[in-house]
């Protein structure tokens, strides 16, 4: 099986060139060139633990990957790291299903697949002969897939990270887990700049031709941790397919039901995992995706405009404050084709808009304001006990508003993003006004007082830690600050 680009069919790769490489050569992303069939039907997925599934569809993606390969990084990386051997629990509450997906060491959804991605990088390298270059890995992080890759690649031999944030756009939880990183291959940045500016700066250093190879001459080679590369996105595809199994073992559904699930979504990376696992065969309805006030994906799925000319807000749910949803491309391409994708991609970075005259019926837009969100948390907690996170509380509130315009009876799975408490001031806050103005870790005691789940132990004394990264750059100076750091 080839992965090829969005933009230009002729880059053909290998599963695992794709995985080093990260992003093509003309700024396009890696896509596998038609979907791999599973080895097994769904029916016979019943019943295996969540690393024998990951082992199943990595193995059907990463087809240039031994068996041999495949179990060392699964059984690597999803081992005890993970707070509960069931991995990725899926749990009932009023009325719908949970996918808590925040059992691992950075408490968000970014280790279910980081926790891999060093591994499968790793074995890339063997694979393609590069074991003499370092792999220099470049992050742009809205607030979690830093702290995951930071976590996923800290002291691995043959690799560094370097990790960008927006400074004043993350959680104090979330900056906290980033600057008290230990890992002598590791290094992190605020930059005076959102999202975006981060990710557009890393993208173009990635494509920065005389760049790489002034580097690759002094032994280092990029790679991404981003869900621009397909080692990000295949391992997503796991959760997606374990929870209808799930399902399906429970009882809850009856083979060949399909179900829905709502997908709080910022870089389009989550949900496109989902699109995936429906063409692999999981019998999925509809895929709702939940967008926070930074609405763009909202707009494009109702009208066709893709619009990132507007404000960029700065919200309670801040790993989706995102104009430039990055994993969007390979939506298109799969309508579209590679040249009106070069052309629309073209106009994106020049206009900052275009237009798609293509139909997405996989797809139901819905969004949820800050409001919205908090109200929420409230209700569900006061509901049933159970305390969402600021993000699955954008979807929670996104399906509340499909099922009012819908009346949709099928079985839905909201995915579960973080854990509550990295954003725990914010959660705490919606649930009661009078927590307004405490600190995070006293919010973070109250917070188990009144929900009875245990503060997660990666955080509970975060704020004793050592400040190992002070480093803070402006959102032009993240090329001269890799070559320095290089240097
Ligand atoms: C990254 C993130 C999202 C958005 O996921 P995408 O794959 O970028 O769409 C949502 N919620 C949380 C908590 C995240 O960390």
């Amino acid at each position: 099986m080839k992965y090829i680009g969005t933009r230009d069919k002729s880059f053909e790769v290998t599963a695992s060139q794709a995985i080093i490489k990260g992003i093509c050569p003309d700024g396009g992303l890696f896509v596998p060139e038609e979907m791999p069939v599973l080895g097994k039907s769904i029916e016979e997925l019943k019943g295996m633990s969540y690393k024998e599934l990951a082992f199943e569809i990595l193995k059907a993606f990463l087809d240039d990957f031994t068996d041999e390969e495949i179990s060392y990084a699964v059984n690597g990386a999803y081992d005890e790291k993970f707070d509960t051997p069931e991995i990725a629990p899926l749990v009932k509450k009023d009325g719908v299903y949970f996918l808590e997906l925040f059992h691992g060491k950075t408490i968000a959804f970014k280790d279910m697949a980081l926790s891999i991605l060093p591994y499968l990088m790793k074995i890339s390298a063997k694979k393609n002969g590069l074991t003499d270059k370092e792999i220099v890995i470049l992050t742009a992080t809205s607030g979690d897939t830093g702290k995951a890759a930071l976590e996923g690649f800290a002291d691995v031999e043959g690799t560094s990270i370097i990790v960008f944030f927006p400074e004043s756009g993350v959680s104090r939880i979330q900056k906290l887990q980033m600057v008290t990183q230990e890992g002598k291959n590791t290094c992190v940045a605020g930059i005076l700049g959102n999202f975006d500016d981060a990710q557009t700066a890393v993208k173009n250093i990635f494509t920065d031709e005389a760049l790489c190879n002034e580097l690759e001459k002094k032994g280092f080679v990029f790679s991404s941790a981003n869900s621009i590369n397909i080692g990000r996105l295949v391992p997503q595809v796991v959760y997606y397919v374990h929870s209808y199994v799930k399902l399906l073992e429970r009882n809850e559904i009856k083979p060949g039901e399909k179900i829905n699930f709502v997908v709080p979504t910022g870089n389009f990376g989550n949900i496109l995992a989902g699109y995936y696992a429906k063409l692999i065969g999981v019998p999925v309805n509809k895929l709702i995706c939940a967008s926070n006030d930074n609405k763009v994906l909202y707009d494009f799925f109702k009208t066709g405009v893709y619009n990132k000319n507007r404000e960029f807000m700065v919200t309670i749910s801040p790993s989706m404050d995102i104009l430039v949803s990055s994993n969007l491309e390979r939506l298109i391409c799969a309508k579209v084709g590679q040249t009106e994708t070069a052309k629309l991609m073209g106009e994106l970075s020049s206009n900052g808009e275009y237009e798609v005259k293509a139909e997405f019926t996989d797809f139901v837009p819905e969004f949820a304001t800050e409001d919205e969100t908090r109200k929420g948390i409230k209700e569900l907690f006061e509901k049933a006990g159970y305390v969402m996170d600021t993000h699955t509380a954008v979807a929670y509130e996104g399906y509340k508003k499909y099922l009012a315009e819908t009346g949709d009876e099928t079985k839905t799975v909201i995915v579960s993003t973080a854990s509550p408490y990295k954003f725990t001031k914010d959660v705490l806050k919606a649930i009661d006004n009078k927590y307004a103005d405490i600190d995070d870790f006293e919010a973070m005691k109250v917070l188990e007082s009144i929900s009875g789940v245990k503060i997660p132990a990666p955080i509970k004394d975060i704020d004793k830690k050592e400040i190992r990264h002070k480093n803070v750059c402006p959102k032009d100076g993240l090329k001269d600050f890799v070559k320095n750091h290089l240097a």
